[in-house]
């Protein structure tokens, strides 16, 4: 590629909007353009990169057996209405409607919409383990998009979906993902760590966010050097029960020690009484707990206007309810599915939910807050003994030696959703004894924007970007001093025809531009390696490759240079 006739707008001075590195390089190098709030134009030399990323990625999930597939951006609310999300999503979920009115959304995530598609197509167990993925555009209304492509409203995402016949087929689905994260992270040039995530995530299982290192990253994480344990701090983690045999099923009966804890704190917060009530009832919910043992906790004098319930297709709703209505509830035999179709009555906002669970575990504004939780996904039911909360300065909870504590980019994610969505939407095969059972699922999602700007986040300098040489834009660029004068555009010209050739992604600065910018130019843009054509190295037959990354310059002699650097 000429430089001449490629779309490359370098600015000169640092956009007063960007706060971090990447963010800076990002918009300084010609890589990306804003167009509005969190949304984002992908320039030539950006859109390289991120095609690098997602060819990895693409790369690990076939090898794990992936099937790629193109899911639909615009889903339709029943889907959502079916598990119950189209209401607990909140705000970040861009909803939008057709010309008669129905209702839909710009996918944020695609569990509905692949679980619909896995019940409609498959049916025995000799089809299963089934792993799907896509590449695409999501959606999502961040409430402060920031620091560019990192926090965007509209990003590049890698989804993959599990389906397994069981607990240990999830186990295998899980443990091979989280292999093709750590050589997609490792190929891309991160340095990274993966830690636990959720309520229920400890010694391998649960669910895992990968963490690119990083000073200015969002997430604040705590890691124990002695036994390897590792967790965002954003995040409640817990004492877990001994391993599930099975798959937990959002109806059974289970005990409530986790709902004890809650009480426990929120009673030391001196929340009111019916407050407290309502905040158990909350998170009994999102835990996924029978309604009616909920409602026995508090069954009492106490008064009660707001409860949160499933209905008879399994599905939560928000409805408020009178006293009356929640005690027969709680005398209701246990398995009724709760009072149905309360009519007329307003939906809690999933905010105000939040804020009560936050307050519930003594999160606060300085740090444990719960951050992006997404309802009956992060939260895995049936998992929680114990809750508690660990932050920078605590002890090991595994084995108690002083922990470390750092920054990091949360680049991807995998959970076992085990069957919440394949209950729910009724995603079910036939066993070897003609059984219907729920298909047990998991999910797996990289932010693949994300990640190229988390890779100039931790590989760059005051000149610019230091791409390696896996997710570079292009591998190499031949800069001729001064291009007009003949022998030293022949040699730039013969140079980068033979690296074309030989299958080097280069590109030929034949700009009339003075060499100090087009040096500038190559160092901000960061092409890993740069053959400098100059008149002193010609006229002893040699030009120079310079590595980015050390700064070295090697002399070459002009025939050997395309060689070289291929
Ligand atoms: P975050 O905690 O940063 O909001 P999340 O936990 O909400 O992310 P997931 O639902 O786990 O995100 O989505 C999978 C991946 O998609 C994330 O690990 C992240 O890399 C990427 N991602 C999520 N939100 C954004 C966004 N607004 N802009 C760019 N990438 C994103
Ligand atoms: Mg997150
Ligand atoms: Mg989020
Ligand atoms: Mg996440």
């Amino acid at each position: 590629m000429r430089w001449s006739r490629l779309l490359i707008p370098t600015l000169r001075d640092d956009p007063a909007e960007a706060e971090i590195a990447s963010h800076r390089l990002m918009l300084r190098a010609g890589l990306i353009r804003r167009v509005t709030a969190g949304i984002y134009e992908w320039l030539p030399l950006g859109r390289r990169a991120v095609a690098k990323v997602e060819a990895i990625v693409r790369e690990e999930m076939n090898r794990k057996g992936g099937l790629e597939v193109g899911l639909p951006i615009v889903q339709p609310a029943e889907l959502w209405r079916e598990t119950g999300r189209w209401a607990e999503y909140g705000e970040e979920m861009w909803r939008l409607k057709d010309r008669h009115g129905r209702e839909y959304c710009l996918g944020p995530t695609h569990e509905e919409i692949i679980t619909d598609l896995v019940r409609a197509t498959v049916s025995s167990y000799r089809q299963l383990p089934l792993l799907l993925y896509q590449i695409q555009n999501k959606y999502r209304d961040e409430i402060r998009p920031r620091f560019g492509v990192m926090r965007a409203r509209e990003f590049v995402m890698k989804d993959a979906y599990s389906f397994d016949v069981d607990a240990e087929g999830l186990e295998r689905s899980y443990q091979a993902m989280d292999d093709a994260y750590r050589r997609i992270f490792s190929r891309c040039g991160l340095v990274f760590r993966a830690v636990a995530a959720d309520p229920g995530a400890i010694g391998g299982s649960g669910t895992h966010e990968f963490m690119a290192l990083a000073d200015y990253g969002e997430a604040l994480i705590v890691y124990c050097d002695a036994c390897g344990y590792a967790a965002n701090v954003e995040k409640a983690t817990s004492r877990l029960a001994p391993p599930v045999e099975e798959a937990p099923r959002p109806l059974e009966k289970r005990p409530t020690p986790g709902l004890r804890t809650i009480a426990q704190l929120a009673e030391a917060e001196g929340i009111p009484p019916e407050r407290q009530i309502k905040i158990l009832f909350y998170w009994a919910i999102y835990e996924g707990r029978d309604p009616q043992l909920v409602a026995a906790l508090v069954r009492g004098d106490r008064e009660l206007n707001e409860v949160k319930l499933k209905n008879a297709t399994g599905a939560l709703e928000v409805r408020m309810a009178s006293r009356e209505e929640v005690l027969q509830v709680a005398g209701a035999p246990t398995g009724s599915a709760g009072p149905v179709g309360l009519q007329g009555v307003p939906v809690l906002a999933d905010e105000e939910v939040m804020a009560l669970r936050n307050t519930a575990c003594g999160a606060n504004e300085e740090g444990y807050h719960y951050f992006n939780v997404n309802p009956g996904r992060d939260f895995t039911p049936d998992r929680v003994t114990d809750l508690r909360l660990v932050g920078p300065g605590d002890s090991c909870p595994d084995c108690g030696a002083p922990m470390a504590s750092a920054r990091g980019i949360e680049v991807g994610q995998i959970f076992k959703l085990w069957t919440k969505y394949s209950e729910a939407l009724g995603c079910t095969f036939k066993d070897a004894d003609g059984r219907e059972r729920p298909m047990v699922m998991g999910c797996y999602g990289i932010g693949v924007t994300r990640t190229v700007a988390a890779v100039i986040e931790q590989h760059h300098d005051e000149k610019g970007i230091i791409w390696p040489m896996s997710v570079a834009p292009f591998h190499a660029v031949v800069v001729p001093v001064n291009y007009n004068e003949p022998d030293q555009r022949q040699a730039a010209e013969r140079i980068y025809g033979q690296l074309v050739e030989a299958g080097v992604e280069a590109v030929l600065d034949d700009r009339d531009e003075r060499p100090g910018v087009k040096f500038n130019d190559a160092d901000l843009i960061g092409f890993p390696l740069r053959v400098t054509v100059g008149p002193r190295g010609l006229a002893e037959g040699k030009v120079e490759i310079v590595d980015r990354a050390t700064g070295q310059a090697d002399p070459v002699p002009v025939e050997h240079a395309a060689a070289e650097v291929a």
